[in-house]
Formats: structure tokens, C-alpha cells, sequence
């Protein structure tokens, strides 16, 4: 997890909008707290955005490991989110 400490991030997904105070789309990675592995800070202002998904953030640790930090803000979007988030794809194998 502390591979991902101060990371940025660019979040493109339909469910965020920029910062409430100042208008920036792009987190940091800080840390977590409780049952959150970790959360997200506003790049500019350092609000509290919100917690990274622990899909997510193993998605991201992965990367940092293989790839190294990036230089520029890596961009979460909905695609990235489903294809991590273990959706259920085998609910039908008991039928007839
Ligand atoms: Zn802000």
C-alpha cells in the first residue's frame, strides 16, 4: 500500500465530479484508515475526496510494481473499475 502513498490520480469516472472547493479532478493517494485500505485527497486543495477501492488499489499497486510511479497522474476511468471489480459473470451454471 505505500507503493501508492501520494500518487495522483485522474478520475474520470461518471460518478465523480471535481473538487467542491476548487474545482480539481485530480487525488493524491493518502493514507487509510479503519477497514479503508486508502483514501483520496484533492491534488489541489488536499480535501478529503473520497476512499480508493481496495479493487482498485491493488489494481494500481500492481501497476507501480511492474511500471514504476508514473510521471503523469494515471486516469481511472469506468472501464478500468469494472474489468478490477471481480463483477459476477457466472451466475447462471445451475440452470437446466
Ligand atoms: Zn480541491
Amino acid at each position: 500500500m505505500t507503493d501508492l502513498l501520494w500518487l495522483p490520480i485522474k478520475l474520470a469516472r461518471t460518478i465523480d465530479g471535481p473538487c467542491a472547493v476548487c474545482g480539481e479532478t485530480a487525488v493524491v493517494v493518502g493514507a487509510g484508515a479503519g477497514p479503508h485500505t486508502a483514501s483520496l485527497r484533492c491534488l489541489r486543495c488536499g480535501r478529503h475526496r473520497g476512499w480508493l477501492p481496495k479493487t482498485v488499489a491493488d489494481f494500481l499497486t500492481d501497476l507501480v510494481i511492474r511500471f514504476g510511479r508514473p510521471a503523469e497522474p494515471i486516469t481511472i476511468r469506468n472501464s478500468e473499475l469494472a474489468a478490477t471489480s471481480g463483477a459476477p459473470a457466472a451466475e447462471a451454471s445451475t440452470a437446466p
